[in-house]
C-alpha cells in the first residue's frame, strides 16, 4: 500500500475546520508533523455527514465515494463513521497495555510506550 499522503485540497479543508491557517498546515505537513490518518479521518467524517446531509446520495454511496477518494475500503470508511473499532480492544504484546486496532496492525501488536522506551535503550 502507498504511504498516504495530504493533497492540498485536504490541507485547504482542515484548514477551514481547524481553524488553523494553511500556510501553517502547508509548513507542518512538509515536515511530516501532520497525523496523516488522523486527518483524513476527520475530513471523511466531516464529508461523509455533509454529502449524506444533502439527501441526494445514500449511506452506501457517500461512503464508496469517500473510499475511492481516499484509497481505502469502503469498510474503513464505515468503521471509522461507526466508531466500530471501539468495540473491540487490544492489547500490546510487551506490557498488555491497551491500545487501538490501527496502532496494534501499524506498531505490529507492540504500544507507543514499549516501542519508546526500546528506542530509549538505544539510544
Ligand atoms: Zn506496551
Amino acid at each position: 500500500m502507498k504511504k498516504k499522503k495530504l493533497s492540498d485540497k485536504d490541507l485547504s479543508k482542515f484548514s477551514g475546520m481547524s481553524n488553523i491557517d494553511l500556510e501553517t498546515l502547508h509548513s507542518l505537513d512538509k515536515l511530516g508533523a501532520l497525523d496523516v490518518v488522523s486527518i483524513h479521518s476527520i475530513l471523511i467524517k466531516s464529508e461523509y455527514k455533509r454529502l449524506v446531509g444533502e439527501g441526494k446520495y445514500t449511506c452506501k454511496q457517500v461512503a464508496e465515494a469517500l473510499a475511492n477518494e481516499y484509497g481505502i475500503s469502503r469498510y474503513r470508511v464505515e468503521t471509522l463513521i461507526y466508531n466500530k473499532e471501539t468495540s473491540k480492544s487490544f492489547y500490546c504484546k510487551e506490557c498488555g497495555g491497551e491500545m487501538t486496532r490501527y496502532k496494534f496492525s501499524k506498531n505490529k501488536g507492540v504500544c507507543d510506550n514499549c516501542i519508546i522506551s526500546n528506542i530509549g535503550k538505544s539510544i
